[in-house]
């Protein structure tokens, strides 16, 4: 019996811009992803025969259902592994939220048993098969800040933004990708995130310049549903966050700080209320 354990890292988004839709029906986005420090840990073992996915946490599906699954029996039959895995997910990054939870359990199966079944896949061939799974996964595989296009999977390395103090927020709501995205009208966009500035605010480090000018347009719709959403940006605001903003398609919300003494104390004013709280670090 051969195991392996991986941190499966969740995403926040620097900035998310919708460009278009495709005939297909897939929307073209712009946006900046970031690796957190805040992560799942999968947990990967060989048996005899099958796929067994079982998570710590009720509310996340087990079995064929798990997007871990998927990744693992897409693996199975791409590769013809014959013997079986067993994968158990250790839960700490909120579900439906924003941050990639499931594509990050999903991209540590894949990276998982590449390495468990000596599969001597690199890198490319890893974000192959994770462009099957989701969207979210290529990036999941790779990490840190990327400059994501087309329908997420085009992805282009930018300077690193690493150690930057994050406080997370996430209101006790679910959203669905899907319904933003439905629900948002691109002619009604009104504000968009400067890309290009921002991915220069990004190489100068100039954490103030990224805070102040983060922009996600998805937010509209999110908000309009979730009110909450803009009372935790005003209160990370208002607790000392150089800026704050929803990430993905919500309804988590990131403050970004100056620094982690910062940070813990706004972390420490929000962590008993009605939130769930993290504060946490880029990648
Ligand atoms: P994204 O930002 O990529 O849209 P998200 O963070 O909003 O992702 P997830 O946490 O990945 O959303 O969960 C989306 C749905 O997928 C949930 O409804 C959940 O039930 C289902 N799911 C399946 N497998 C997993 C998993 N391993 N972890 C979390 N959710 C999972």
């Amino acid at each position: 019996m051969k195991s392996i354990s991986l941190d499966a890292h969740a995403k926040i988004n620097l900035s998310l811009d919708v460009i278009g839709k495709r005939q297909d029906g897939y929307h073209e986005v712009r946006m900046i992803m970031q690796t957190i420090t805040l992560h799942d840990k999968v947990i990967l073992e060989t048996r005899d025969t099958g796929i067994e996915v079982g998570c710590d946490k009720p509310w996340v599906p087990g079995g064929n259902d798990n997007i871990a699954y998927k990744a693992a029996n897409l693996i199975m039959e791409k590769y013809k592994v014959t013997s079986g895995v067993s994968i158990k997910i250790l839960k700490r990054i909120p579900v439906a939220a924003g941050l990639a939870g499931g594509s990050a359990d999903a991209a540590a199966v894949i990276k998982g048993m590449n390495e468990l079944f000596d599969l001597n896949l690199n890198e490319d061939e890893l974000m192959d098969i994770g462009k099957q799974i989701g969207a979210d996964v290529p990036f999941c595989i790779r990490g840190g800040t990327m400059l994501s296009e087309g329908i997420g999977e085009k992805l282009t390395k930018i300077s690193s933004f690493q150690g930057v103090d994050i406080v997370l927020v996430k209101p006790k709501v679910g959203v669905s990708t899907a319904w933003v995205y439905n629900n948002l009208k691109l002619d009604k966009i009104s504000l968009r995130p400067d890309t290009d500035f921002l991915i220069n605010a990004i190489s100068k480090k100039d954490i103030g310049s990224l805070a102040q000018n983060m922009r996600n347009v998805l937010e509209t719709v999110t908000i309009e549903k979730y009110g909450v959403i803009n009372d935790i940006k005003n209160e990370l605001r208002r607790l000392g966050a150089l800026g704050s903003m929803m990430s993905g398609s919500g309804p988590s919300v990131f403050g970004i700080f100056e620094d982690s003494e910062k940070a813990h104390r706004a972390y420490e004013s929000l962590k008993d209320g009605k939130w769930e709280c993290f504060v946490t670090q880029t990648l």
